[in-house]
């Protein structure tokens, strides 16, 4: 098996696919990204920045009463009418104005079809996205991994500090530096990126917490030196 730029013996791979063999044998196939269509990733992936996804759980719910679970939906929408559907996702006035903003090139450059925007290469539609106001490069990504299901590492928060912790990447190092690192060390693979950003997030969200950290429930402990937990025996 090869990655972008190394083979799996890479010693950073091996250690990458380590990881990744732990969480998955810990919390399974975590099944993301929740959403029937490829325009609802897209609406949820700017739902989604800055909050939980248990807030945008409650305005998909609210814009799937009205129908308006699509793109075209939304671009016909009052913006007052969607900032109603999410007030679950704190800026709700300023994603109302993204989501009309993403509808409106879609419908004036695609001809209203997500499809032919999400058909383009992967490098090509990353750039498109991030051109779209409102649209920055964890979003972007989100859209192209899961949405276009083309090879595209999703960075987040958690990704940041979980792998800092790990000692494998920098503190302080850019959205695009970590990017770069995930891409050219693991296999260019779509399924192994979506498990993967998937499998991060529920450690981030359960166990590796910004303060007090639950190492001593950590699948990664034993591979963690910021690990604040007491040695599990044998380990
Ligand atoms: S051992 Fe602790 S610090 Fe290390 S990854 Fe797990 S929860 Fe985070």
């Amino acid at each position: 098996m090869k990655t972008k730029g190394n083979d799996v013996s890479d010693s950073v791979t091996v250690r990458l696919l380590e990881i990744y063999e732990r969480l998955f044998a810990h919390y399974g196939d975590r099944r993301w990204w929740p959403a029937d269509t490829a325009e609802e990733v897209i609406i949820g992936a700017i739902l989604v920045q800055n909050v939980a996804w248990k807030n945008v759980e409650r305005a998909i719910t609210q814009l799937r009463a009205k129908g308006w679970l699509t793109l075209a939906a939304l671009r016909e929408a009052a913006a007052g009418d969607i900032e109603e559907c999410i007030v679950s996702t704190l800026y709700y006035r300023m994603k109302a104005r993204k989501l009309k903003a993403f509808a409106a090139m879609v419908h004036e450059e695609f001809g209203g079809d997500a499809n032919l925007l999400l058909a383009l290469p992967a490098d090509d539609l990353r750039a498109r996205l991030l051109g779209v106001w409102g649209v920055g490069p964890e979003t972007a990504d989100d859209m192209v991994l899961y949405a276009a299901r083309q090879p595209s590492f999703v960075v987040d928060a958690y990704t940041r500090r979980i792998f800092f912790r790990l000692g494998v990447t920098r503190e302080n190092a850019t959205y695009d530096e970590l990017r770069d690192f995930f891409m050219r060390h693991l296999p260019v693979d779509v399924g192994l990126y979506n498990q993967y950003h998937a499998l991060i997030d529920a450690l981030g969200h359960a166990l590796c917490l910004s303060r007090r950290p639950r190492c001593g429930e950590c699948p990664l402990r034993s591979l963690c030196p910021s690990c604040a937990a007491q040695p599990v025996g044998g380990e």
